[in-house]
């Protein structure tokens, strides 16, 4: 990529960027906007519309014409040659996807440019997915000629409703399931990130995405969110956020009873067993948490270490805490990143104070990080608090920030009881070099995705969500594309 800072001042000057509805792109009706803020440094980077009920009931309406008219007659075959001229695309404009995503939400540029393996993968994943769909032929108890089966049909038109924490790879494992199944789509980015899904549906409609297929409604959540949860003319929601709006979402949905799929906050464990490769679990149990600065939904912030070695492999997580480079995104060399609004910011200092109260240690950070370079964002210390007890707020509640709670352990039987001991079920990490061990703590943990001597692995393939208040349905996989289907099915007296 050529210099980073020119690039950006190219990308983003200011002006207003449109939303797509029905193949045109268009202001809110109420010639309403909102400001995207860069959270490196608080500029302004464009404004977007802010759609509102209106705008949400005119993407339905062409999500529904184009479900009903010329997308419908896309065959399975032209479906997937769409989805994998759209990862041509995506691989030639990798680099401006990446750019426009660290300066719209924070994320560092190794971060972003690292996952387009994955991303690329989604949409080749799906493209295959795409001409795998179908019905079954299924011997009945009639006697006679009566014959009976089942057909696979797209559940219609889709409402996305996305956070801000990661919008290539959420908007994008969004998208490609409608799109390999048949549906069409109104999308809600998040209003703190919309700009980089605005860039992935030019992509795609210059790809040949027929109009209306794909529809971005920009704007916040009371507004546009809610009025897309509710919407008659929308057949299925699939949200990605926290647990108290997939909590609204699923009760607004209760109105015209349409399907839900959601994924939502986690506070996972991480398990370091005694018998544990050290070297190899300090990194990663770090970075469980402090990539994207704690700013992940599978952020592995409660970390349990057998008794034996916890103080030594404490003492190393904050050591390679310590060393971890803040900065803006856009540098290249930068670990951690701004925290997306003032907001945010905030909650994350409150848990920064009741942690202390509350009788946690700091062992390392435990406050913002300032400096040359820092201004206008907010940057946070990677931190680690000690003495944490199963109780404190530290210890239960998402923090969504960087921030890892330490805690000893005795025996499997009590990590497993005490690391289960949360509402959510999102994701769970183990290090151990004991087989038995390993599978035992697997499979005794109750969480949508169990990492052994890892952490992070999400791939198109293999299924991802939650447990408990984590959420329902999956993402990734066969499953994914069950989340978009309906069976139907077919008797005939012949
Ligand atoms: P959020 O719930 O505040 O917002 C998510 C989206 O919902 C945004 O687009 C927002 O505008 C919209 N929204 C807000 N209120 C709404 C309403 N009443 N009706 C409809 N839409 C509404 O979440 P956030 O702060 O953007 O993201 C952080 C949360 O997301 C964390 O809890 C995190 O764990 C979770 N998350 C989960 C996953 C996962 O895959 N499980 C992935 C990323 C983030």
């Amino acid at each position: 990529m050529k210099d980073l800072q020119a690039s950006a001042a190219e990308l983003y000057d200011g002006s207003f960027r449109p939303m797509l509805v029905g193949g045109t792109w268009r202001g809110a009706q109420s010639g309403r906007e909102m400001q995207a803020i860069n959270p490196a440094d608080g500029t302004c980077l464009a404004t977007v519309p802010r759609g509102d009920a209106a705008d949400v009931d005119a993407a339905v309406q062409a999500a529904r014409a184009a479900f009903e008219g010329p997308w419908a007659r896309f065959t399975p075959y032209e479906r997937q040659a769409l989805l994998l001229r759209i990862a041509e695309r995506f691989e030639v404009e990798w680099d401006t996807l990446c750019l426009s995503d660290t300066l719209d939400m924070g994320m560092p540029i190794q971060r972003t440019l690292a996952n387009q393996r994955r991303v690329l993968g989604m949409l080749r994943f799906y493209a295959g997915q795409a001409v795998s769909i179908h019905g079954q032929t299924i011997p009945n108890s009639f006697p006679g000629d009566i014959y009976s089966s089942t057909v696979r049909e797209p559940v219609g038109v889709v409402g996305a409703i996305i956070p801000w924490n990661a919008p290539i790879a959420g908007s994008v494992w969004k998208i490609v399931p409608a799109l390999a199944t048949g549906c069409t789509m109104v999308l809600k980015p998040s209003e703190e990130a919309s700009l980089t899904v605005l860039m992935i549906a030019r992509i795609m409609q210059e790809a040949g995405l027929p109009d209306g297929v794909l529809n971005i409604v920009t704007g916040t959540g009371a507004e546009a969110g809610a009025a897309l949860a509710e919407h008659p003319g929308v057949d299925k929601i699939v949200f990605t956020g926290s647990t108290a709006t997939g909590q609204a979402i699923a009760r607004a949905a209760t109105g015209t009873l349409k399907r839900v799929s959601l994924e939502l906050g986690g506070k996972s464990p991480v398990i370091v067993c005694r018998d544990a490769d050290i070297d190899k679990a300090v990194p990663v149990a770090a970075m469980a948490v402090f990539a994207n600065s704690g700013q992940i939904c599978i952020a592995g912030s409660r970390l349990f270490v057998a008794r034996e070695i916890h103080g030594e492999f404490v003492r190393r997580v904050a050591d390679y805490a310590a060393a971890l480079k803040i900065g803006p995104g856009i540098a290249a060399d930068t670990d951690i990143g701004p925290i997306i609004s003032a907001r945010q910011a905030e909650r994350i200092e409150g848990y920064l104070s009741a942690g202390p109260a509350e009788g946690a240690e700091v062992v390392t950070g435990g406050g913002r990080a300032t400096g040359a370079g820092l201004e206008g964002g907010h940057y946070f210390q990677p931190t680690i608090f000690g003495g944490v007890t199963d109780d404190m707020r530290v210890a239960r509640e998402e923090i969504f920030g960087p921030v890892i709670s330490a805690m000893p352990f005795d025996t499997l039987d009590e990590v497993v009881a005490r690391a289960n001991a949360t509402p959510y079920g999102l994701a769970a990490g183990v290090f151990s070099t004991h087989l038995g061990t390993a599978h035992k703590l697997a499979h005794r943990l109750k969480a949508g995705s169990v990492w052994v001597n890892m952490y992070h692995a999400i791939d198109p393939a293999v299924p991802f969500g939650g447990m408990k208040m984590s959420g329902y349905g999956r993402e990734g996989g066969s499953e994914h594309v069950e989340e978009y289907l309906d069976t139907k099915a077919i008797w005939i007296n012949a």
